[in-house]
């Protein structure tokens, strides 16, 4: 293959308040909008997002989300757009509710648009949905023949959120890079189902490097609820320039290790950023990184309060069976592991998984940053 493709968003907003102009902005793509929004979420933006849309002259109709983007949700969802006579539909929430959302309205045969209340998760951009079991593990990949019209992102909710949220973002955006660097190395096609261009593996580097530099005290200030320059940067990173680049730059083995990992259960609890943090750890091993690389990565993502060990994602390290579960899930068949740059075994995954807690709890004991504690559901 030879053709490179590049993909995005019809238009990306972001800042402190844009929740006030997402009626504008809805009514350029629609007239007859329904938003789908959980009860919690509801709870925070409802009273904003019915203005916005009451100000644009548009209509009011939420509907409830599940809380698991299943196959099954995701069909109740065309029923509530179908019945509805929407034209458009509208997420308002985390990456689990934007990615039912797009599935269901790309089924329904209407346009969508994001409006992601936190930014845990690259998915707001993307012309793609990962479908789960209701169980929470990995299902497959529905990929669609657009992306979202509209990413609206209002900063201030970002920060107002825990930051558990912003920080699970960072460790999917990280990831970003490191695959967009395996995938163009080895020429194989990304997600958006072409080579990838320079522009994509360009973006996944800027992401890389704009969190590098702002990732920590971002954090620090969403924990006090404040959205600085460092915070407007990250949240971009995590959503815009992750987004773009994960789809156009393409997926490697972080990822692939992520969807195994979610055929255990007591991984389940965790966020989707906080298993791929663990991939990016064993995609690096798998790579032969240099020492110094690796122990960068752990000290970064250490400090900013990511999981580095299977210890911490509920694994043992000497639980063999479970780790040889977790690498035959992510070296599956079309899994994207298989976009590495050198072939990758269950084994070489199983060693890799394995060897990480040791090494990883004697990096972070050198650098005085905390020891793995075991993860379980009941945090
Ligand atoms: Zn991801």
């Amino acid at each position: 293959m030879t053709i490179r493709t590049m993909i995005s968003p019809a238009r990306y907003v972001q800042g402190p308040g844009a929740i006030h102009r997402l009626g504008e902005h809805v009514a350029q793509i629609g007239s007859k909008p329904l938003v789908v929004a959980d009860d919690v979420v509801w709870g925070f933006v409802g009273h904003d997002v019915e203005a916005s849309l009451s100000a644009a002259g548009l209509p009011v109709d939420r509907r409830g989300f599940g809380g698991v983007p299943s196959a099954k949700e995701v069909d109740r969802l065309v029923g509530e757009i179908t019945s509805s006579g929407a034209d458009v539909v509208v997420a308002v929430g985390g990456g689990s509710t934007i990615d039912a959302v797009k599935a269901a309205g790309h089924l329904a045969g209407v346009r969508w648009a994001n409006a992601p209340t936190v930014a845990s998760t690259d998915a707001p951009c993307s012309a793609l949905s990962v479908i789960y079991t209701e169980d929470g593990e990995f299902e497959a990949y529905r990929f669609f023949p657009r992306n979202p019209d509209l990413v609206l992102v209002d900063s201030q909710i970002v920060a107002n959120a825990p930051a558990e949220f912003l920080i699970a973002g960072v460790g999917d955006a990280l990831a970003t890079w490191l695959e967009a660097r395996a995938t163009s190395r080895s020429g194989s096609p990304t997600m958006a189902g072409g080579l990838p261009t320079v522009t994509g593996t360009a973006l996944a580097q800027l992401s890389w490097d704009v969190l590098w530099e702002n990732a920590l005290p971002a954090i620090d200030a969403v924990r006090d609820k404040q959205v600085t320059p460092a915070v407007e940067k990250v949240i971009e990173a995590n959503t815009l320039l992750s987004g773009l680049g994960f789809e156009s730059g393409g997926l490697a083995a972080a990822h692939a290790i992520h969807n195994g990992l979610t055929s255990v259960a007591a991984t389940h609890g965790l966020a989707h950023g906080q298993k791929v943090n663990l991939g990016s750890v064993a995609q690096l091993v798998l790579e032969g990184a240099a020492p110094s690389d690796l122990r960068e990565f752990i000290e970064f993502t250490t400090a900013a309060g990511l999981p580095t060990t299977l210890t911490e994602v509920g694994i043992r390290p000497d639980d063999a069976d479970t780790i040889r579960a977790v690498a035959t899930a992510a070296t599956a068949e079309g899994e994207t592991i298989h976009s590495m740059p050198f072939e990758v075994t269950p084994n070489d995954v199983a060693a890799a998984l394995t060897s990480i807690d040791r090494h990883a709890t004697r990096i972070r004991n050198n650098a005085h940053l905390p020891t793995p504690k075991p993860y379980t559901t009941q945090h």
